[in-house]
């Protein structure tokens, strides 16, 4: 491996180090795309963020906006793009993905998982370089198989509220089968399971950035249902360095990438309140369509396959978030 690139090595296969110099990242203004840049750009490899600001934002790129390493090209990747000069990775996280958003963009969340993924693998084809498609744990819907292993095929309602975003995603994956398939493309798919930190936005709709902003402002923090479904939430920094993994690897996936341990969303209110200080009453609000009633990854893939694992608890990475949601409340 030279110095100043990501450590690529086909892991399991005894394949020759792949080394990741300039990476193009689709959706790198969003908030797990942010992280991907920041990382990228710590190993050396250089990068080309590819994003419209659809639910992303200038900002959370801003801080490497004079780094000679890196470039922020604003487009819509469903329409057709081009980068120029060599190019070693595609990783392809442009969409949607909190289900306030794609309920609000239910067309251009099937078109980022469409079209967007094909002119992502296309890219990655003119390049001769590897891909990685960030899907979601979303394509097990609400998963009669618990915890969920890669080998399940899920259990989704193709036209329900959520189905914009869960079939979008079922069919991204195709598509990168395909093109590994039958086109010999280099590609790995990435399944992400609930990930939080640092710049989510605080209306984004998700639990922990709606339960940390109403905890801190004293509101009413809204438990929707009775609370008693699951979810399984891993730190942004675990969840970029098993994308890092599976890219380094060669494997070409389905891999789960989460933190197994599982709690109710109504304990994640509770804990929220107490890291918080605050006494902020909860609220029970109706549940949403569709929303699944258990969700924990099988991590046991990415272990034995990656030598990936979560290594931040919970009260640790609730902690880093409360803190930078704060600080911006602040000022
Ligand atoms: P996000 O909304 O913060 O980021 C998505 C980014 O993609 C945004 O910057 C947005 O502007 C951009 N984008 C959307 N459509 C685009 C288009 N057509 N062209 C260019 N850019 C476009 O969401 P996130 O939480 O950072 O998720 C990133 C990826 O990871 C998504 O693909 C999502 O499906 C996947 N994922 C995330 C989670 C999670 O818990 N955060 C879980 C599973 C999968
Ligand atoms: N949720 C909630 N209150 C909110 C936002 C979300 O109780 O204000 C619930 C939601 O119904 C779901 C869980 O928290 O059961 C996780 O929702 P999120 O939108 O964070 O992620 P996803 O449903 O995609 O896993």
């Amino acid at each position: 491996m030279g110095t100043g690139t990501v450590d690529s090595r086909a892991a399991g296969s005894g394949g020759a180090p792949r080394e990741i110099r300039r990476a193009v990242v689709t959706g790198g203004a969003g908030f797990v795309g942010s992280h991907l840049c920041d990382r990228l750009r710590d190993s050396g490899a250089s990068v080309v963020c590819v994003d419209n600001f659809l639910t992303g934002s200038a900002e959370n790129v801003a801080h490497l906006a004079s780094d000679p390493g890196f470039e922020l090209l604003e487009h819509d990747v469903t329409e057709p793009f081009d980068v120029e000069g060599p190019v070693d990775a595609v990783f392809h996280l442009a969409s949607p993905a909190s289900p306030h958003d794609y309920a609000r963009h239910p067309l251009a969340t099937l078109k980022a998982g469409a079209h967007g993924t094909l002119h992502a693998l296309e890219l990655a084809g003119r390049k001769n370089a590897c891909f990685l498609l960030a899907s979601t744990s979303e394509v097990y819907g609400d998963p009669l198989v618990h915890p969920q292993v890669e080998s399940y095929w899920g259990n989704v309602n193709p036209i329900g509220p959520r189905s914009q975003y869960d079939e979008a995603k079922r069919f991204a994956e195709a598509l990168t089968a395909t093109h590994r398939a039958h086109l010999g493309f280099d590609t790995t798919i990435v399944r992400l399971f609930n990930t939080y930190g640092p710049r989510m936005r605080p209306r984004d709709g998700r639990a922990v950035p709606t339960f940390v902003t109403q905890a801190l402002a004293g509101r009413e923090i809204t438990v929707a249902g009775d609370g008693r479904q699951t979810r399984s939430l891993c730190y942004v920094d675990d969840t970029v360095a098993g994308i890092l993994a599976a890219a380094r690897s060669g494997h070409p996936g389905p891999v789960n990438i989460g933190n197994p341990a599982e709690l109710s969303i109504l304990e994640l209110a509770d804990r929220v309140r107490e890291l918080c200080g605050s006494s902020a009453p909860t609220v029970f609000v109706p549940r949403p369509g569709d929303d699944p009633d258990l969700r924990r990854p099988d991590i046991t893939r990415a272990v034995s396959e990656l030598g990936w694992a979560p290594v931040v608890d919970l009260d640790k990475g609730l902690t880093a978030t409360i803190d930078w949601f704060a600080a911006r409340q602040e000022s």
